[in-house]
């Protein structure tokens, strides 16, 4: 097994933050069982709503079309086993903004009963046209797992020539281990997915991406490619440095080159994608399965047994707990996603969605607390991390005083939310609640000039795949 070599560039800003993903390695890569319940929501990615195919008092079949996808930009939702439709209304979802969504509730029967006409496995992808593939991922209802849950046919259908696919597998914000466990556990996959993909796009090559402090996952990588034909396929180790796995700053480590403001990677001839969408792809394409699950980071001391587990989508977060030991005694916090990007959960009744990576239980002073902010002292310190090179007091002072257009001035639309800024600030301000919030004010005036789609497309395209 050799190392293959390729030139990394550097990003600026950013924080070296400690890794806290061994605690979640403790335990194997377990598959949980059928909860008693699967609650799906009818828009777990970016784009519009779909639309329910079946009614109340239905049996449904695991990898059956329960909700079909008309809008270019969204993803049809599958039962992820087999049961009983009891309900189409309001429940609790894991999104910041809206704390209930029309979900599908599916009372399982424990049979994990496949639908029976299944299309048929396209092992040989090279003999089919890049269409045909994409309606497959399309029809899959793949979205990317990285966390931005863009529908993945559309990444995929980009307008111009595509020379690199990069497959972003460098974890780096804190607890999250589901890409990693993947890599250690599913390469193969990995691997005949970046094969899959890249010749849909046409590109030239295709990087795998992955920190350095995953060596045992670039080892088995690597020991998945000597096995196989490696043209045109590299593995690259980055930096530990938070974060280095944001799309534009992979971007620029693994090609030296930079996204202009308000553009997409797809106008210098890249795409990433996540590592985790890639073994879906193959899945979907060589086994004719649609994504019905993922692999989902449970961690923090607020939890009994840390551990990564592939779970059902639409398994209620209060069953991946007890399937973990449940609660330790001094939990604190629920968080989905990271301790940099993630958000609060006011109650564990929501489901795993695609784009839940991980659930993490917070002790008491395990992580710090929100402290009481103070005015702004112009100390420039949130403008030195961000790898975004913006100038955050602006943006935050615009986006405080109402201001949008200013804001938008100072590219509040290249923030990635990556939380940096806030991390650094001596004044405590939650700098990056602000950004949230006015990103979500221009949509909703946007959307009320019927031009949501276009803004919401340009912002997902620009952070897809974010850690
Ligand atoms: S780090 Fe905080 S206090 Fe310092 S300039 Fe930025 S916003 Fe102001
Ligand atoms: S949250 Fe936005 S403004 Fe703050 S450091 Fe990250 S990219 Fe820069």
């Amino acid at each position: 097994m050799s190392e293959r070599t390729h030139r990394l560039w550097d990003f600026p800003g950013g924080l070296r933050l400690e890794g806290r993903k061994d605690q979640s390695f403790r335990l194997p890569l377990e598959r949980m069982p059928p909860p008693q319940r699967i609650v799906l929501p009818l828009v777990q990615h970016i784009g519009e709503r779909a639309d329910p195919l079946v009614k109340i008092g239905d049996k449904v079949l695991k990898g059956q079309i329960v909700a079909r996808a008309d809008d270019y930009i969204s993803a049809p939702v599958h039962a992820s086993t087999s049961g009983v439709v009891v309900d189409i209304d309001e429940y609790a979802v894991a999104h910041p903004p809206e704390l209930t969504d029309l979900c599908m509730v599916i009372e399982t029967d424990g049979r994990d009963t496949w639908v029976g006409n299944r299309p048929r496995p396209m092992r040989e992808y090279q003999r089919i046209d890049r269409a045909t593939l994409r309606q497959r991922v399309r029809e899959s209802g793949i979205v990317g797992l990285g966390g931005a849950a863009f529908p993945t046919a559309v990444k995929l259908a980009p307008s111009g020539q595509i020379g690199t696919l990069i497959l972003n597998g460098a974890e780096c914000e804190p607890y999250i281990s589901c890409d990693e466990m993947l890599m250690r556990t599913r390469s193969e996959a990995v691997i005949q997915g970046a094969r899959i993909m890249r010749y849909i796009l046409g590109a030239s090559e295709c990087v795998i991406a992955l920190e350095e402090s995953a060596p045992e996952a670039y080892a088995t990588l690597c020991g998945a490619l000597d096995g196989e034909d490696v043209d045109g396929i590299r593995i690259a180790r980055v930096p530990n440095r938070y974060p280095a796995g944001g799309e534009r700053q992979l971007i620029k480590v693994m090609t030296g080159l930079e996204v202009p403001s308000g553009g997409l990677p797809e106008d210098i001839g890249i795409i990433c994608h996540n590592v985790g969408t890639a073994e879906a792809v193959f899945r979907a394409v060589a086994h004719s399965e649609p994504l019905l699950s993922r692999i989902v980071t449970v961690t923090g001391q607020g939890v009994k047994q840390p551990r990564n587990l592939e779970v059902l989508l639409g398994t209620p977060i209060a069953d991946v707990i007890a399937h973990c030991g449940g609660y330790a005694d001094d939990v604190e916090r629920l968080i989905i996603g990271g301790p940099m990007m993630g958000f609060a959960l006011d109650t564990d009744a929501a489901p795993v969605v695609k784009a839940t990576n991980c659930i993490l239980a917070a002790a008491r002073g395990e992580l710090p607390q929100p402290a009481h902010p103070m005015p702004c002292i112009r100390c420039g310190d949130c403008a030195s991390v961000c790898p975004a090179i913006l100038l955050p007091q602006e943006i935050y002072w615009y986006a405080k005083a109402g201001d949008l257009e200013r804001a938008q001035d100072y590219n509040l639309f290249d923030c990635i939310e990556c939380g940096c800024c806030s991390y650094v600030c001596p004044s405590h301000l939650p700098l990056v609640q602000y950004y949230r919030a006015a990103k979500r004010k221009i949509w909703g005036e946007e959307r009320d000039q019927h031009t949501a789609h276009i803004a919401h497309r340009r912002h997902s395209l620009m952070h897809a795949e974010r850690k």
